[in-house]
């Protein structure tokens, strides 16, 4: 996991949703010009509490009146097209191969960080759709405790911390010849509101669960990569494992999943082993 970039205004954020809202049918425009002058204090809400991290304590949404046509701004339109192209372009190259929420599938959604559902004036709100998996979407779905503390990531705003709180155990089995790992997260030295945020998120998101079963095919995918690099003249499978270990902490933090599964194997005594049980 790591932070992304935010789509950096101007436009204001204002102006990029109005610009979305000019383009709507007659019958949806007309109530969001009405409420206009809300509206804007609603954003202007949401991106103080941002700046100074107090988003938990967001007043309840006062535009519930007009629900369905701010929601009909987040959908097949120019200008919601063009904001999620501005939200991609944004990120380093290869940041968002991944899931930023859980790191292990493809983002192919976009998450309302706080929910339209509860928020419907975020809907269309620059810093407020973060890319997501459709795992990780749907499981978040409208889930927000009002009054916090937030139970999930605002991976614009919160620095995922440097502790290593993930850790990943490798059991290798001669007998059958098999390699398996399993994850646990920690505080490991981290205060404890930054622990209650990543206990949090990992817990809702049931991440552990997800890498031990995602763990094994990347345990193979890696050994015959390896195998491959050796065969080639390459060099040894742990250097090599340590290599790949890096270039995936570098795109997504040093305690993301890959980069330390990746980076316990390079150092087990039994990697030549499961190389050779392939
Ligand atoms: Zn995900």
């Amino acid at each position: 996991m790591k932070q992304l970039t935010p789509v950096i205004a101007p436009p204001q954020y204002i102006e990029i949703f109005e610009g979305i809202r000019d383009n709507k049918k007659a019958s949806a425009k007309a109530p969001l010009v009405a409420a206009q002058a809300a509206i804007r204090d609603r954003f202007i809400e949401y991106e103080t509490r941002f700046n100074i991290n107090t988003l938990e304590a967001i007043p309840a949404s006062t535009l519930g009146g007009i629900t369905a046509e701010l929601r009909s701004c987040y959908g097949r339109n120019k200008g919601m097209n063009a904001l999620k192209h501005a939200i991609k372009n944004a990120q380093p190259v290869g940041r968002l191969i991944w899931c930023p929420y859980c790191g292990a599938t493809t983002p192919g959604s976009y998450d309302h960080y706080l929910p339209a559902e509860k928020f419907p004036e975020f809907a269309a709100h620059a810093l407020n759709l973060v890319p997501s998996c459709t795992r990780c979407n749907s499981i978040k779905d409208d889930d927000w405790v009002y009054g916090g503390p937030r139970g999930y990531y605002h991976f614009y705003r919160d620095a995922i911390p440097a502790a290593p709180f993930l850790t990943v155990s490798i059991t290798s089995d001669a007998a059958v010849q098999a390699v398996g790992a399993t994850f646990a997260v920690q505080q490991a030295g981290m205060s404890d509101p930054e622990w209650t945020l990543l206990e949090a998120h990992f817990r809702q998101l049931k991440l552990i669960e997800l890498y031990d079963s995602y763990s094994n095919d990347l345990i193979n995918t890696v050994l015959r990569s390896a195998r491959s690099h050796i065969t080639a003249g390459g060099g040894s499978a742990a250097a090599f494992l340590a290599n790949e270990a890096q270039e995936n902490a570098d795109l997504y933090g040093d305690f993301g999943w890959r980069a330390v599964l990746l980076r316990a194997m390079s150092a087990h005594p039994d990697l030549v082993d499961w190389i050779a049980w392939l």
